[in-house]
C-alpha cells in the first residue's frame, strides 16, 4: 500500500496564529475566556482550555477584568461593543484573512452595494461577516438565488466565507448576475482554502482511497470531503487517528488530506498505522 500524505496539511496560516495568541493570553493574564471554540477541532479546543483559557457561555456574566479571546472566525461587531461596554480586554485572534472580509464587506456597503456573502448561514465566519455590515443576506446556494430574489437588489456586491468552493460561488454569482444591474464579486477565498481544495482534486483523482481528516464542525474539512466524493467514491471522513487501519488493506494507495484545523500530528499517525499495514 502506498501512503500519500498532502503536502498542503496541518494547521493553516489562521490558525496557528489563533492557537499562539490564546496560548500566550493564557500565560500573560490570570481571567481569560472565549466566546464559543477558538477552532473548529475538538482537541485542539481542549489543549487551550488545559491552558486555562475558559469557555465563556454567556458574555454578560463575565467578572470584571476578564480578557477575552476572539476566535479565529471572528465576531460581530456588536460582540466588540459589549465587550468595550463591559470595560474588558479583547484578545483578538480573529484571522486577519477574515478580517479582511469584513473590511471588503463594508467598503461595498460604503460604496452602494447591496453586499451578498455567499456561505453557510449558521456558520460563524459568515455571521460575523454579517455582522460587521448594516444590512446583508446570506445565500448558501444557487437555488436560493429563485428564494430570496424578492429581497434582491439592483446593486449588488459579492464575497463569500473564506472556506467555499470556487464552484459553489461560480454558479451563484452567475445566477445572481441575472436579476441585476451591477454585480461586483470579489473572490475571499483564502489561499490556504484554494490550495487545499486543489491537492484534494489531484489525490481523489490518483489515488485509490482518500481520506479527509477533521472535525465535523469544520466547514473547510466538509468541503474537502465533498469534493473528493464526486471524483473518488472511495473518499472517507475521518474524525481522529482512532481508525481501524484493517478496513483500508484493501486499498492500493491512499491519499491523506486534514482540515485546516486538524493538526498535522494527526495525519501523520494515521500514515504511520496503515503503512504499518
Ligand atoms: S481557513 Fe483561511 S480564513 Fe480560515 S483561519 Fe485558515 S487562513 Fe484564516
Amino acid at each position: 500500500m502506498k501512503i500519500y500524505l498532502a503536502k498542503n496539511c496541518g494547521f493553516c496560516f489562521g490558525v496557528k496564529r489563533a492557537i499562539k495568541i490564546a496560548e500566550e493570553a493564557a500565560v500573560k493574564y490570570k481571567n481569560v475566556y472565549i466566546k464559543g471554540e477558538l477552532v473548529h477541532n475538538e482537541g485542539v479546543c481542549q489543549d487551550i482550555e488545559k491552558s486555562g483559557v475558559r469557555r465563556a457561555d454567556s458574555l454578560e456574566k463575565l467578572p470584571a477584568h476578564s480578557n477575552v479571546i476572539i476566535k479565529a472566525h471572528g465576531e460581530p461587531l456588536k460582540t466588540y461593543k459589549t465587550l468595550c461596554a463591559m470595560d474588558l480586554n479583547i484578545v483578538d485572534a480573529t484571522c486577519p484573512m477574515v478580517k479582511d472580509i469584513h473590511k471588503k464587506a463594508q467598503e461595498l456597503e460604503k460604496k452602494g452595494y447591496q453586499v451578498v456573502i455567499i456561505g453557510d448561514r449558521n456558520h460563524e465566519e459568515t455571521k460575523g461577516i454579517l455582522g460587521n455590515i448594516k444590512n446583508g443576506i446570506i445565500l448558501e446556494n444557487k437555488a436560493e438565488v429563485d428564494k430570496f430574489k424578492g429581497n434582491l437588489k439592483n446593486k449588488i456586491g459579492v464575497l463569500c466565507q473564506s472556506t467555499q468552493t470556487l464552484e459553489n460561488v461560480t454558479a451563484l454569482v452567475h445566477k445572481l448576475a441575472k436579476h441585476a444591474e451591477e454585480l461586483l464579486f470579489i473572490n475571499t477565498i483564502c489561499n490556504p482554502t484554494r490550495l487545499r481544495q486543489k491537492e484534494i482534486e489531484e489525490l481523489s483523482s490518483t489515488c485509490a482511497a482518500v481520506l479527509v481528516v477533521g472535525s465535523k464542525k469544520s466547514a473547510n474539512t466538509k468541503r474537502l470531503y465533498e469534493a473528493a466524493k464526486k471524483i473518488n467514491k472511495n473518499s472517507f471522513w475521518i474524525i481522529s487517528e482512532k481508525i481501524n487501519e484493517n478496513s483500508f488493506r484493501k486499498f492500493k494507495s491512499i491519499g491523506i488530506i486534514g482540515g485546516a484545523s486538524t493538526p498535522v500530528e494527526v495525519l501523520k499517525t494515521i500514515a504511520g498505522r496503515l503503512n504499518d499495514l
